[in-house]
């Protein structure tokens, strides 16, 4: 008889996702004629861009045909001509990643999770708190100890290291899901330091940099000194391009990021995660990988933008209402989520199902992304704006003086 993973009876029973959905699903069937209003999970609702289908469409063409027809992609970790772009959109920004440290894979989540293949099971992992519930639950199935920083009200969201705490591995995330807040040059620069002086390595989710609209936030960590030394970074096209069904992002490594053996040898990342990739996955499909070149194209980021500002636009109808209302919140600018506190001090869930019975409106506990959470609440940007703005005016009259 196989022995279970029993790391798994340490997870929270459901995905967050799930327990919503069931509420939102009694609730539909109890009331079916209630017009519900989505702002809860962050799944973006623009099609994609004209130029990234047409690419995607050629590539698919290219298939078909013997002379252009592919198979395995030798390397495993994309095509060079997406390798390449990559690289050229970090420097657009001012950020040196060559094409070389970037491996194309189907999205951020997986990796974010399979990372930890690379590191032994007694680290321990810190991630702030609330987090993107994958940083957590990968660690827990795979028994690691995993700590917390706290981020509340009073730091505006953004932990920040604590030099008494030690830790191995450091989740960062900005701008943060789901609190919508950034992570300044100078910030990022103390957790350089602090992971520096911890041998820790930083694990930098990047997945929102395209909503960055002031200059001076970084859009990657490895725009700031001595990230590469420190830090991975994952990216995914998911929020920046509509890619959440097609399914693909991009993972650096740095060559530059050293850890040391239990036998004191100099081991590069890249390796490491070179051979794991090698071993349990084989690649994004090319019709995929043509679609998210494309992206990177003078015309494809045109085109990209232009949805990029529609869910911006959705965030300051929101926003706006809130300041309107005095509701606290943080997120709205540089982050499609916007963050806030729950009224009359109500808990979470306790607001998701006020706001559900009373509004029509489904939300995300914050409670649902860690204990920092409890009394929080997160509205996406990524829906229709006209049922953004109605239901800005269903707060209006929920919660308006
Ligand atoms: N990282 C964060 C912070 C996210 O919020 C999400 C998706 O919601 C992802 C990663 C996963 O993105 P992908 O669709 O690329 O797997």
């Amino acid at each position: 008889m196989p022995q279970l993973n029993e790391n798994f009876f340490d997870l929270e029973k459901n995905y967050l996702f799930i327990n919503i959905a069931k509420k939102v699903k009694a609730f539909t069937e109890a009331n079916p004629d209630a017009d519900i209003i989505r702002m809860g999970i962050g799944d973006v609702t623009l099609p994609i861009a004209k130029c990234v289908v047409d690419a995607m469409k050629k590539g698919a063409d290219e298939m078909g045909v013997k002379e252009t027809f592919r198979g395995y992609e030798d390397s495993g970790a994309g095509y060079d001509f997406l390798r390449e772009a990559v690289s050229g959109y970090y420097k657009s920004f001012g950020a040196d990643v060559p094409a070389d440290d970037i491996r194309i894979n189907d999205g951020a989540k997986a990796d974010c999770g399979n990372i930890v293949d690379i590191f032994g099971q007694d680290n321990i992992v810190l991630v702030t708190d609330p987090a993107y519930p994958v940083y957590v639950d990968t660690n827990v199935m795979s028994g690691r100890k995993v700590i917390y920083a706290n981020s509340n009200e009073e730091n505006g969201f953004a932990a920040m290291p604590d030099d008494s705490v030690k830790c191995d591995l450091i989740y960062l995330c900005s701008p943060n899901n789901p609190t919508g807040s950034v992570y300044t040059r100078e910030q990022l620069a103390q957790w350089i330091a602090y992971a520096k002086k911890n041998n820790a390595v930083i694990i930098y989710d990047a997945a929102y940099e395209a909503f960055i609209t002031d200059d001076d936030i970084p859009r990657s960590i490895f725009e700031v000194e001595g990230a590469k030394e420190c830090a991975i970074e994952m990216c995914s096209l998911s929020k920046t391009a509509g890619f959440t069904g097609m399914r693909c992002g991009y993972t650096v490594v740095p060559h530059e990021l050293v850890v040391k053996s239990s036998k004191g040898e100099d081991v590069q990342l890249a390796q490491l995660w070179g051979r794991r990739q090698g071993s349990k996955f084989n690649g994004v499909s090319y019709p995929v990988q043509c679609a998210a070149a494309a992206v990177f194209t003078e015309e494809g980021q045109k085109q990209i933008k232009e949805n990029i500002r529609y869910y911006q636009n959705n965030a300051g109808v929101i926003s706006r209402t809130f300041d309107e209302l005095g509701i606290k919140y943080t997120g709205g600018k540089n982050s499609p989520y916007i963050w806030f506190k729950c009224p009359n001090n109500m808990g979470s869930w306790e607001f998701f199902d006020y706001l559900l019975e009373n509004a029509y409106v489904v939300g995300t506990p914050g409670e649902g992304f860690g204990k920092n959470g409890e009394g929080w609440f997160r509205l996406t940007a990524f829906g229709d704006k006209d049922r953004t703005v109605e239901a800005m005016e269903r707060f209006r009259k929920l919660l308006g003086k």
